[in-house]
Protein backbone atom coordinates (compact mmCIF):
# COMPACT_ATOMS: atom_id res chain seq x y z
CA UNK A 1 0.00 0.00 0.00
CA UNK A 2 1.11 3.63 -1.02
CA UNK A 3 1.25 6.22 2.37
CA UNK A 4 -1.62 8.15 2.16
CA UNK A 5 -1.76 12.21 2.46
CA UNK A 6 -1.00 12.64 5.87
CA UNK A 7 1.91 9.78 5.86
CA UNK A 8 3.57 11.83 3.55
CA UNK A 9 6.63 13.70 5.77
CA UNK A 10 9.32 13.81 3.53
CA UNK A 11 10.47 14.66 0.42
CA UNK A 12 13.18 13.69 -2.35
CA UNK A 13 13.90 15.45 -5.81
CA UNK A 14 16.60 13.74 -8.06
CA UNK A 15 18.38 15.58 -10.51
CA UNK A 16 19.30 19.77 -9.83
CA UNK A 17 18.83 21.54 -12.67
CA UNK A 18 16.09 24.10 -14.20
CA UNK A 19 13.32 22.38 -13.01
CA UNK A 20 14.43 19.94 -9.97
CA UNK A 21 15.47 23.24 -7.99
CA UNK A 22 12.51 24.58 -8.26
CA UNK A 23 10.42 21.87 -7.42
CA UNK A 24 12.41 20.91 -4.60
CA UNK A 25 11.94 25.03 -3.27
CA UNK A 26 8.24 24.40 -4.10
CA UNK A 27 8.06 21.83 -1.59
CA UNK A 28 10.37 22.97 0.98
CA UNK A 29 8.11 26.74 0.89
CA UNK A 30 5.18 24.59 2.22
CA UNK A 31 7.14 22.91 5.10
CA UNK A 32 8.84 20.04 4.07
CA UNK A 33 12.32 18.50 4.60
CA UNK A 34 13.27 17.61 0.83
CA UNK A 35 16.74 15.87 -0.21
CA UNK A 36 18.18 16.84 -3.78
CA UNK A 37 21.10 14.89 -5.59
CA UNK A 38 22.53 15.42 -9.39
CA UNK A 39 25.24 13.44 -10.70
CA UNK A 40 26.77 16.36 -11.85
CA UNK A 41 28.97 18.02 -8.90
CA UNK A 42 28.19 21.40 -9.89
CA UNK A 43 24.75 21.05 -9.98
CA UNK A 44 25.00 19.84 -6.61
CA UNK A 45 27.07 23.09 -5.59
CA UNK A 46 25.22 25.65 -7.21
CA UNK A 47 21.49 24.18 -6.29
CA UNK A 48 20.91 26.12 -2.59
CA UNK A 49 22.78 29.35 -4.26
CA UNK A 50 19.60 29.34 -7.08
CA UNK A 51 17.00 28.71 -4.50
CA UNK A 52 18.32 31.31 -1.99
CA UNK A 53 18.34 33.84 -5.36
CA UNK A 54 14.50 32.75 -6.24
CA UNK A 55 13.53 32.93 -2.11
CA UNK A 56 14.64 36.37 -2.42
CA UNK A 57 12.62 37.26 -5.62
CA UNK A 58 9.39 36.18 -4.21
CA UNK A 59 10.37 37.61 -1.42
CA UNK A 60 11.12 41.20 -2.51
CA UNK A 61 7.94 40.46 -4.49
CA UNK A 62 6.32 40.04 -0.84
CA UNK A 63 4.96 36.48 -1.51
CA UNK A 64 7.62 35.20 0.62
CA UNK A 65 8.15 36.90 4.39
CA UNK A 66 11.80 38.00 4.13
CA UNK A 67 12.29 35.99 7.49
CA UNK A 68 11.68 32.52 5.62
CA UNK A 69 14.29 32.58 3.21
CA UNK A 70 16.53 31.09 5.65
CA UNK A 71 14.37 28.42 7.34
CA UNK A 72 13.04 27.13 3.74
CA UNK A 73 16.83 26.97 2.75
CA UNK A 74 17.53 25.06 5.94
CA UNK A 75 15.22 22.30 4.83
CA UNK A 76 16.76 21.75 2.34
CA UNK A 77 19.50 19.06 1.86
CA UNK A 78 22.00 18.11 -1.10
CA UNK A 79 23.11 14.80 -0.92
CA UNK A 80 26.17 12.94 -2.94
CA UNK A 81 23.66 10.06 -3.96
CA UNK A 82 20.14 8.80 -5.10
CA UNK A 83 20.30 6.13 -2.71
CA UNK A 84 21.09 8.66 0.01
CA UNK A 85 18.23 10.72 -1.46
CA UNK A 86 15.46 8.87 -1.53
CA UNK A 87 16.14 6.49 1.27
CA UNK A 88 13.77 8.33 3.85
CA UNK A 89 11.74 9.89 1.30
CA UNK A 90 7.65 9.09 1.24
CA UNK A 91 7.85 11.22 -2.26
CA UNK A 92 10.23 11.57 -4.76
CA UNK A 93 10.25 13.51 -7.77
CA UNK A 94 12.77 12.73 -10.98
CA UNK A 95 13.77 15.42 -12.48
CA UNK A 96 16.48 14.37 -14.68
CA UNK A 97 17.04 15.66 -18.57
CA UNK A 98 14.69 14.24 -20.90
CA UNK A 99 16.15 10.51 -22.11
CA UNK A 100 13.88 7.41 -21.27
CA UNK A 101 16.21 4.59 -21.02
CA UNK A 102 17.97 7.02 -17.91
CA UNK A 103 14.34 7.51 -16.48
CA UNK A 104 13.93 3.48 -16.34
CA UNK A 105 16.90 3.04 -15.00
CA UNK A 106 16.53 5.54 -12.11
CA UNK A 107 12.77 4.62 -11.16
CA UNK A 108 14.40 1.00 -10.87
CA UNK A 109 16.93 2.02 -9.02
CA UNK A 110 14.55 4.39 -6.56
CA UNK A 111 12.24 1.65 -6.33
CA UNK A 112 15.52 -0.28 -5.14
CA UNK A 113 16.37 2.36 -1.98
CA UNK A 114 13.14 4.11 -0.77
CA UNK A 115 11.41 2.64 1.56
CA UNK A 116 8.28 0.65 0.04
CA UNK A 117 5.21 2.83 0.30
CA UNK A 118 6.42 6.12 -1.10
CA UNK A 119 5.16 7.37 -4.23
CA UNK A 120 7.65 7.73 -7.18
CA UNK A 121 6.91 10.65 -9.98
CA UNK A 122 8.50 11.64 -13.04
CA UNK A 123 8.38 15.14 -14.16
CA UNK A 124 9.10 13.93 -17.60
CA UNK A 125 7.51 16.43 -20.40
CA UNK A 126 6.51 13.70 -22.75
CA UNK A 127 6.95 9.78 -22.28
CA UNK A 128 4.42 8.40 -20.58
CA UNK A 129 4.59 6.61 -17.05
CA UNK A 130 3.51 3.25 -18.47
CA UNK A 131 6.85 3.38 -20.52
CA UNK A 132 9.58 4.87 -17.75
CA UNK A 133 7.72 2.52 -15.04
CA UNK A 134 8.04 -0.84 -17.44
CA UNK A 135 11.62 -2.16 -15.81
CA UNK A 136 9.89 -1.33 -11.94
CA UNK A 137 8.51 -4.10 -9.52
CA UNK A 138 5.93 -2.56 -8.13
CA UNK A 139 4.72 0.17 -10.95
CA UNK A 140 1.56 1.00 -9.09
CA UNK A 141 3.48 3.63 -7.09
CA UNK A 142 4.86 5.61 -9.75
CA UNK A 143 3.21 8.38 -11.30
CA UNK A 144 3.79 11.60 -13.87
CA UNK A 145 3.90 15.26 -11.51
CA UNK A 146 4.22 16.99 -14.77
CA UNK A 147 5.39 20.81 -13.39
CA UNK A 148 5.77 24.10 -15.80
CA UNK A 149 9.10 26.55 -15.31
CA UNK A 150 9.82 28.24 -13.22
CA UNK A 151 7.84 25.66 -10.62
CA UNK A 152 7.69 27.51 -7.49
CA UNK A 153 4.97 30.11 -9.53
CA UNK A 154 3.47 28.60 -12.55
CA UNK A 155 0.29 27.21 -11.11
CA UNK A 156 -0.63 23.57 -12.91
CA UNK A 157 0.83 20.33 -12.64
CA UNK A 158 -0.10 18.02 -15.12
CA UNK A 159 -0.98 14.31 -13.05
CA UNK A 160 -0.72 11.79 -15.57
CA UNK A 161 -1.44 8.25 -14.00
CA UNK A 162 0.37 5.15 -16.09
CA UNK A 163 -1.79 1.87 -17.07
CA UNK A 164 -0.65 0.41 -13.42
CA UNK A 165 -0.32 3.45 -11.58
CA UNK A 166 -3.05 2.80 -8.49
CA UNK A 167 -6.32 4.98 -7.68
CA UNK A 168 -4.61 5.24 -4.04
CA UNK A 169 -1.54 7.09 -5.63
CA UNK A 170 -2.81 9.24 -7.98
CA UNK A 171 -4.74 10.47 -4.81
CA UNK A 172 -1.94 10.82 -2.61
CA UNK A 173 -0.15 12.76 -5.30
CA UNK A 174 -2.81 15.51 -6.36
CA UNK A 175 -3.94 15.79 -2.62
CA UNK A 176 -0.04 16.52 -2.14
CA UNK A 177 -0.16 19.01 -5.03
CA UNK A 178 -3.29 20.51 -3.81
CA UNK A 179 -1.66 20.84 -0.51
CA UNK A 180 1.52 22.63 -1.13
CA UNK A 181 -1.10 25.55 -3.27
CA UNK A 182 -0.38 24.30 -6.94
CA UNK A 183 -3.00 23.46 -9.65
CA UNK A 184 -3.04 19.71 -10.32
CA UNK A 185 -4.64 18.67 -13.36
CA UNK A 186 -5.95 15.24 -13.76
CA UNK A 187 -5.25 13.07 -17.35
CA UNK A 188 -8.02 10.28 -17.92
CA UNK A 189 -5.27 9.11 -20.72
CA UNK A 190 -2.12 8.57 -21.62
CA UNK A 191 -1.19 10.95 -24.73
CA UNK A 192 2.30 12.08 -25.47
CA UNK A 193 2.74 16.08 -24.65
CA UNK A 194 0.20 15.27 -22.19
CA UNK A 195 -2.41 18.75 -22.49
CA UNK A 196 -0.55 22.20 -22.39
CA UNK A 197 2.30 20.95 -24.05
CA UNK A 198 0.41 19.70 -26.94
CA UNK A 199 -1.26 22.92 -26.86
CA UNK A 200 2.23 25.09 -26.75
CA UNK A 201 3.20 23.19 -29.79
CA UNK A 202 -0.19 23.74 -31.65
CA UNK A 203 0.46 27.60 -31.20
CA UNK A 204 3.95 27.62 -32.08
CA UNK A 205 4.14 25.89 -35.35
CA UNK A 206 2.04 28.66 -36.67
CA UNK A 207 3.69 31.08 -34.87
CA UNK A 208 7.32 29.96 -36.72
CA UNK A 209 5.28 29.70 -40.12
CA UNK A 210 4.04 33.44 -39.86
CA UNK A 211 8.00 34.37 -39.25
CA UNK A 212 9.14 32.41 -41.37
CA UNK A 213 6.62 33.81 -44.62
CA UNK A 214 7.32 37.25 -43.56
CA UNK A 215 4.00 38.26 -42.39
CA UNK A 216 4.95 40.31 -39.06
CA UNK A 217 8.23 41.13 -36.99
CA UNK A 218 9.13 38.26 -33.98
CA UNK A 219 8.24 41.61 -32.06
CA UNK A 220 4.84 42.16 -33.38
CA UNK A 221 3.69 38.49 -33.10
CA UNK A 222 4.89 38.20 -29.89
CA UNK A 223 3.10 41.62 -29.02
CA UNK A 224 -0.13 40.56 -31.07
CA UNK A 225 -0.39 37.12 -29.21
CA UNK A 226 0.32 38.81 -25.53
CA UNK A 227 -2.43 41.73 -26.08
CA UNK A 228 -5.25 39.05 -27.42
CA UNK A 229 -5.25 35.55 -26.97
CA UNK A 230 -2.31 36.20 -23.53
CA UNK A 231 -4.88 38.96 -22.66
CA UNK A 232 -7.95 36.20 -22.45
CA UNK A 233 -6.14 32.76 -21.58
CA UNK A 234 -4.57 34.57 -18.55
CA UNK A 235 -8.57 34.56 -17.29
CA UNK A 236 -10.26 32.22 -19.35
CA UNK A 237 -9.67 28.76 -20.50
CA UNK A 238 -9.80 28.34 -24.63
CA UNK A 239 -13.07 26.57 -24.97
CA UNK A 240 -15.27 28.93 -22.54
CA UNK A 241 -13.59 31.58 -24.50
CA UNK A 242 -14.81 29.92 -27.61
CA UNK A 243 -18.79 29.61 -26.17
CA UNK A 244 -18.60 33.25 -25.33
CA UNK A 245 -17.63 33.77 -29.22
CA UNK A 246 -20.31 31.68 -30.17
CA UNK A 247 -19.71 28.29 -31.69
CA UNK A 248 -21.25 29.24 -35.16
CA UNK A 249 -18.67 31.85 -35.98
CA UNK A 250 -15.96 29.37 -34.68
CA UNK A 251 -16.82 27.02 -37.01
CA UNK A 252 -16.90 29.47 -39.75
CA UNK A 253 -13.74 30.82 -39.14
CA UNK A 254 -12.01 27.40 -38.82
CA UNK A 255 -13.43 26.42 -41.69
CA UNK A 256 -11.40 29.12 -43.53
CA UNK A 257 -8.23 29.03 -42.09
CA UNK A 258 -7.53 24.97 -41.46
CA UNK A 259 -6.65 24.56 -44.66
CA UNK A 260 -4.05 27.75 -44.54
CA UNK A 261 -2.75 27.43 -41.46
CA UNK A 262 0.60 25.17 -40.84
CA UNK A 263 0.33 21.23 -40.91
CA UNK A 264 3.19 20.13 -40.88
CA UNK A 265 4.68 17.29 -38.91
CA UNK A 266 8.54 18.27 -38.84
CA UNK A 267 10.21 20.90 -37.03
CA UNK A 268 10.12 23.93 -38.30
CA UNK A 269 13.12 24.35 -40.99
CA UNK A 270 14.03 28.04 -39.54
CA UNK A 271 14.21 26.99 -36.43
CA UNK A 272 16.23 23.85 -36.77
CA UNK A 273 18.80 26.05 -38.69
CA UNK A 274 18.53 28.29 -35.97
CA UNK A 275 19.83 25.16 -33.34
CA UNK A 276 22.37 24.13 -35.61
CA UNK A 277 23.94 27.52 -35.86
CA UNK A 278 23.88 27.84 -32.34
CA UNK A 279 21.19 30.26 -31.76
CA UNK A 280 20.12 28.46 -29.15
CA UNK A 281 18.09 31.71 -27.16
CA UNK A 282 18.93 33.48 -24.09
CA UNK A 283 21.44 30.42 -23.01
CA UNK A 284 23.03 31.84 -26.05
CA UNK A 285 22.73 35.28 -26.63
CA UNK A 286 20.67 34.64 -29.50
CA UNK A 287 17.61 33.63 -30.59
CA UNK A 288 14.40 34.79 -32.01
CA UNK A 289 15.50 38.31 -30.31
CA UNK A 290 19.13 38.97 -28.89
CA UNK A 291 20.12 39.20 -25.43
CA UNK A 292 23.24 40.99 -23.63
CA UNK A 293 23.76 39.34 -19.80
CA UNK A 294 22.24 43.36 -18.44
CA UNK A 295 18.98 42.85 -21.06
CA UNK A 296 18.79 39.29 -19.75
CA UNK A 297 18.58 40.26 -15.82
CA UNK A 298 15.76 42.47 -16.61
CA UNK A 299 13.56 40.53 -19.06
CA UNK A 300 13.85 37.79 -15.81
CA UNK A 301 12.98 40.25 -13.46
CA UNK A 302 9.99 41.62 -15.25
CA UNK A 303 8.72 38.22 -15.57
CA UNK A 304 9.55 37.27 -12.14
CA UNK A 305 7.27 40.32 -10.98
CA UNK A 306 4.44 40.19 -12.94
CA UNK A 307 4.30 36.58 -12.33
CA UNK A 308 4.55 36.93 -8.88
CA UNK A 309 1.53 39.42 -9.23
CA UNK A 310 -0.39 37.35 -11.02
CA UNK A 311 0.08 34.61 -8.74
CA UNK A 312 -0.72 36.79 -5.32
CA UNK A 313 -3.16 38.52 -7.16
CA UNK A 314 -5.39 35.05 -8.36
CA UNK A 315 -3.49 32.19 -6.77
CA UNK A 316 -2.85 33.25 -3.14
CA UNK A 317 -2.74 35.32 -0.62
CA UNK A 318 0.36 37.26 0.08
CA UNK A 319 2.65 36.26 3.55
P1 LIG B 1 18.19 20.29 -16.86
O1 LIG B 1 19.10 19.83 -17.93
O2 LIG B 1 18.17 21.72 -16.45
O3 LIG B 1 18.42 19.42 -15.53
C1 LIG B 1 18.56 18.04 -15.54
C2 LIG B 1 19.53 17.67 -14.44
O4 LIG B 1 19.57 16.25 -14.33
C3 LIG B 1 20.96 18.16 -14.71
O5 LIG B 1 21.41 18.95 -13.63
C4 LIG B 1 21.76 16.86 -14.82
O6 LIG B 1 23.06 16.96 -14.29
C5 LIG B 1 20.89 15.92 -13.99
N1 LIG B 1 21.12 14.51 -14.26
C6 LIG B 1 21.35 13.91 -15.45
N2 LIG B 1 21.52 12.57 -15.27
C7 LIG B 1 21.36 12.34 -13.93
C8 LIG B 1 21.42 11.17 -13.12
N3 LIG B 1 21.67 9.98 -13.65
N4 LIG B 1 21.22 11.31 -11.78
C9 LIG B 1 20.98 12.52 -11.23
N5 LIG B 1 20.92 13.67 -11.97
C10 LIG B 1 21.11 13.58 -13.29
O7 LIG B 1 16.73 19.81 -17.33
P2 LIG B 1 15.30 20.36 -16.85
O8 LIG B 1 14.86 21.44 -17.78
O9 LIG B 1 15.33 20.59 -15.39
O10 LIG B 1 14.40 19.09 -17.18
C11 LIG B 1 14.30 17.99 -16.27
C12 LIG B 1 13.07 17.18 -16.63
O11 LIG B 1 11.90 18.03 -16.51
C13 LIG B 1 13.05 16.66 -18.05
O12 LIG B 1 12.39 15.43 -18.06
C14 LIG B 1 12.23 17.71 -18.80
O13 LIG B 1 11.64 17.20 -19.96
C15 LIG B 1 11.21 18.07 -17.75
N6 LIG B 1 10.58 19.39 -17.88
C16 LIG B 1 11.30 20.49 -18.23
C17 LIG B 1 10.65 21.74 -18.28
C18 LIG B 1 11.43 23.01 -18.63
O14 LIG B 1 10.76 24.04 -18.92
N7 LIG B 1 12.75 23.01 -18.61
C19 LIG B 1 9.29 21.86 -17.98
C20 LIG B 1 8.59 20.70 -17.59
C21 LIG B 1 9.24 19.48 -17.55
Amino acid sequence: MVLNLEEIKKMAVIGAGTMGHGIAQAYAQEGYPVSITDNFESARAGVKGRIKANLETLARGGLLRPDDVEPVLDRISVVDSLAEAVRDADFVTEAVIEDVELKQSIFQEMEKYCPPGSILASNTSSFPMTQISALMVKPERAIITHWSNPPYLVPLVEVVPGEKTTAATLDTAYKLLEKVKKVPVRLQKEVIGFIMNRIQTAMNREVYHLLEMGVASAEDIDRAVVTSIGFRLASLGPLLIRDLAGLDVTAKVDEVLLGEIDSSLTVNRRLKDMVSRGDLGTKTGKGFFEYSPESLVEIIRERDRQFIDRVKQDYRSPE
